[in-house]
């Protein structure tokens, strides 16, 4: 089997300019212009290819190449093409133009599925607009209700139900999406490794055996307005200083826990009325909370709720916390890891079983499919940021492992 790897690398550089920023920045957030007309141009390519495209009512991708046996499960592949914003232009796309790539090699190796074998585009793995990340395959998954999920608001206040009317038109319904346990035999997402672990061990590729467990906390902190040289520092309830302290607290609560893998980040701080000459009332926190072990991720979060109602009662001001998710990790399919690996040393490229950090769709399909993830490497493991890199040699070897995979457990 050969792979195009030129064709690939062409796909993946004309996607870089379908982005709401010039290039080499690659922004495309779920729902903006950018988002939707590379949605469009990925659905040509897998019609291009004649593979069958649908879209549930959430927008997620299927591209199935018709296998002999109907009554088998299909095979499933896929990843993302949406950016957080100043991305780069491998985390997500390497995962679904890498599988269109691996199914062209295996159409021209004149291959004959007998389970079908299905790319997914899944919508809004990135949690830019509504502070939930995976929101196509939690949904696949059925990790999120749909009702929940069609009240998210973004922080215009427009909820997903808004959005999906105006772009799909008619009452949204997402009681469709949700999958059935069983219903794929297998999933492998191909991904950069967005780690510097492969890069710096010059290894080909890593062979993911689990994935951290992610937990994103909104905290809404309200003190009171007023002008920055009329109000008195003892009268004051200001909502950035709390914000401040507990953004502080965050780091200290990470970097205390007894578990090697916590992390935690304060992302996204907003601060009204945002003038010089007025006391901040209002401050909007998102926090990304992270360990591959489910109970010292939950220990770090409780300690980050405390400290944050301690902080808003010395302060004087009020705070709403809402956990936005709380996921458990996903432990990979052994066989298909063993799959992996045999393949790998067959087509005589170094591998490392490793844990993904980072969270993917892979941690949702875990929850309804056997599961595995194929990492390559990206240059010091740059990720969410415009000079993130991996090389064509690089995604030709992931791409073919891909391939090889998918020719095993599709015939
Ligand atoms: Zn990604």
């Amino acid at each position: 089997m050969q792979i195009e790897s030129e064709w690939l690398q062409q796909q993946i550089d004309s996607l870089v300019v379908i982005s709401e920023e010039p290039a080499p920045v690659v922004t495309r957030i779920l729902f903006s212009d950018a988002d939707l007309r590379a949605r469009e141009h990925v659905r040509r390519l897998c019609h291009d290819l004649q593979l069958k495209v649908t879209e549930d009512a959430v927008g997620n991708i299927f591209a199935r190449w018709p296998g002999s046996d109907p009554e088998l499960p299909p095979i499933a592949t896929g990843s993302h093409i949406d950016a957080i914003p100043n991305a780069g232009r491998y985390d997500g796309v390497v995962g679904v133009l890498g599988a269109l790539a691996a199914l062209r090699a295996l159409r021209a190796s004149n291959f004959s599925p007998r389970h079908s074998i299905e790319l997914i585009v899944f919508t809004s793995e990135e949690p830019t607009r509504f502070g939930i990340g995976c929101l196509g395959s939690r949904l696949i998954s059925g990790a999120l209700e749909p009702e929940h999920a069609l009240a998210l608001t973004d922080v215009d206040g427009n909820s997903l139900r808004r959005w999906l009317e105006a772009i799909y038109g008619g009452e949204p319904t997402l009681r469709s999406v949700a999958k059935p346990k069983g219903c794929y035999a297998g999933f492998v997402e191909l991904h950069i490794e967005q780690g510097p672990l492969l890069d710096r061990a010059g290894i080909e590729i890593g062979v993911v055996e689990s994935i951290a467990a992610p937990a994103t906390l909104r905290v809404q902190i309200t003190g009171e307005g007023g002008h920055a040289g009329a109000v008195l520092m003892s009268d004051r309830h200001d909502a950035l200083l709390a914000g401040a302290e507990i953004a502080l607290s965050v780091e200290q609560a990470a970097r205390e826990s007894h578990s090697r893998d916590a992390v935690a980040t304060t992302g996204v701080f907003r601060i009204q009325p945002g003038a010089v000459n007025s006391v901040p009332f209002r401050a909007d926190l998102e926090i990304d909370i992270r360990d591959t072990n489910l109970s010292a991720r939950d220990a770090t979060l409780e300690k980050i709720q405390t400290e944050i109602t301690t902080i808003c009662h010395r302060r004087r001001v009020s705070a709403a916390t809402v956990i936005l998710n709380q996921d458990a990790p996903a432990v990979c399919d052994p066989a298909l890891v063993k799959i992996l690996e045999q393949s790998a040393a067959s087509l005589g490229f170094s591998s490392l079983r490793m844990v993904s950090r980072a969270y993917h769709d892979a941690l949702f399909m875990a929850q309804i499919s056997p599961t595995a993830m194929i990492f390559i490497p990206c240059r010091d493991g740059i990720s969410h940021r415009p000079d993130e890199f991996a090389s064509t040699e690089a995604i030709r070897r992931g791409t073919q492992l891909l391939a090889e995979v998918l020719r095993k457990l599709a015939a």
